[in-house]
């Protein structure tokens, strides 16, 4: 048991490993909560312990069940974001195999938090059926809107375009060992919400919001036995009828020794121009090289990624990908010259760097591929959609419907 305090709230709370289990009269899918996986964001563990209470008070009809799991405790004790390395930053699958062969050290208490996490999760798959869903609640070190970070697989997408908030594709990318991309390789619907700000309030009201919808929008619960309107209607405010899908393009990665610091005033989702001054790193600036907006600018001292550069995601690429997924446009890549499967899964492919060139970035993410440079010469690409357990959620309601656009975008041009 330990101690938890919320800024936001000043209000301290003891929580466990498990926050919260609540199992409905009905069976149904398993939904599982994480809340502080970084130790400075508690907003997100203190809102899971309210739903928690609610559901209890309130004996809300419910189909399946639900688990809040707790993140970093050393940390959320200590009211800092880890001790030594990021909990968001250790889900690979060699750091996984690692922590059973070599238990981790008594001092390394991100380690030793990651393994408990990692049984719990564990337990919970062996006893429970599904299908699973996975929720990841964050907040940020700047002010922001909320937004959700989706790693872009069929299955992510169309669950997620429920939700009246932005989203931002393609983070796994970028980062290496984020836990939900980790349960996403696994093939779950798996993502994360960043509620806004650290220490605002209304990051908590945020997470109650977005609890109270994804438990609707798993058939958990039916919006008449929450106060549905009301939440959605809370969280839609916040995208203000704009945009709604954005990719990253762009991410400033912070060296060893490097000496970075964001300039300041610079809020999430705010456009830039090219040549504009975002940062200072070792003494010199660091310059926009190409327009677009903002996204995540660091203003903690802990983290690596400076700030990274999202630009929107025309729907009509949304809707081509769709098609081209789905007939499996990829396989037609193999037959080109430069390009091969690395094995009979067909589930990766190597493509010379030379031939590379001759394709855009987005063209391997509208096939549904995320790529990585190996070397000089060549490039391995992954297909997001091979691990995806489609029949776990063929008889969810949100994923019967052909993909369409939800009611709340709009097509204002913006950029
Ligand atoms: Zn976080």
């Amino acid at each position: 048991m330990v101690k938890i305090y919320s800024k936001a709230l000043d209000q301290s709370i003891d929580i466990e490993r498990l926050i919260g289990y609540h199992k409905g009269n009905q069976p149904g899918p398993t939904l599982i909560f994480f809340g502080g996986i970084h130790g400075n964001e508690p907003a997100g563990v203190f809102a899971l312990k309210k739903v928690f209470e609610n559901l209890e008070v309130l004996k809300i009809p419910m189909s399946g069940n639900m688990y809040g799991i707790s993140g970093n405790l050393w940390a959320l004790k200590n009211g800092v974001r880890y001790k030594k390395e990021d909990l968001n930053r250790l889900w690979t699958n060699d750091n996984i195999k690692d922590l059973y062969t070599n238990k981790p050290h008594p001092d390394n208490e991100d380690s030793i938090q990651q393994l408990d996490i990692y049984n719990t999760l564990k337990n919970i798959l062996d006893v429970e059926k599904g299908p699973f869903y996975f929720f990841d609640l964050h907040t940020t070190s700047s002010q922001t809107i909320p937004f959700l970070t989706v790693n872009d697989s069929m299955l992510n997408r169309r669950f997620t375009m429920q939700y009246p908030i932005r989203m931002i594709l393609g983070i796994e990318e970028y980062l290496d060992g984020p836990l939900l991309s980790y349960i996403n390789e696994h093939g779950y619907v798996s993502f994360g919400f960043e509620a806004g700000q650290h220490d605002d309030p209304n990051s908590v009201k945020n997470h109650i919001s977005f609890t109270y919808l994804s438990m609707v929008f798993a058939g958990c619960i039916h919006k008449n036995d929450v106060d549905f309107d009301k939440h959605y209607e809370f969280l839609n405010s916040t995208l203000k009828k704009s945009h709604k899908t954005y990719e990253i393009f762009y991410l400033h990665k912070i060296r060893k020794g490097e000496r970075f610091s964001m300039k300041t005033g610079f809020i999430n989702f705010q456009k830039i121009n090219k040549g504009q001054s975002l940062a200072i790193s070792d003494g010199k600036s660091v310059i926009a090289k190409s327009k677009g907006r903002v996204f995540m600018p660091l203003y903690q001292d802990k983290g690596d990624d400076g700030f990274f550069i999202i630009k929107k995601t025309p729907y009509f690429f949304m809707y081509l990908s769709t098609i081209l997924r789905k007939i499996r446009f990829d396989h037609i890549l193999p037959t080109l010259p430069g390009i091969h499967w690395i094995s009979d899964k067909k589930d990766s492919l190597i493509v010379n760097l030379k031939v590379a060139r001759f394709f855009t970035k987005q063209f391997f993410h509208l096939l549904g591929y995320r790529s990585k440079e190996i070397d000089k010469t060549h490039l391995i690409i992954k297909n997001r959609e091979t691990a995806s357990r489609k029949e776990d959620y063929k008889n969810a309601f949100w994923n019967k419907r052909y993909y369409s656009l939800s009611k709340t975008t709009s097509f204002k041009k913006e950029d």
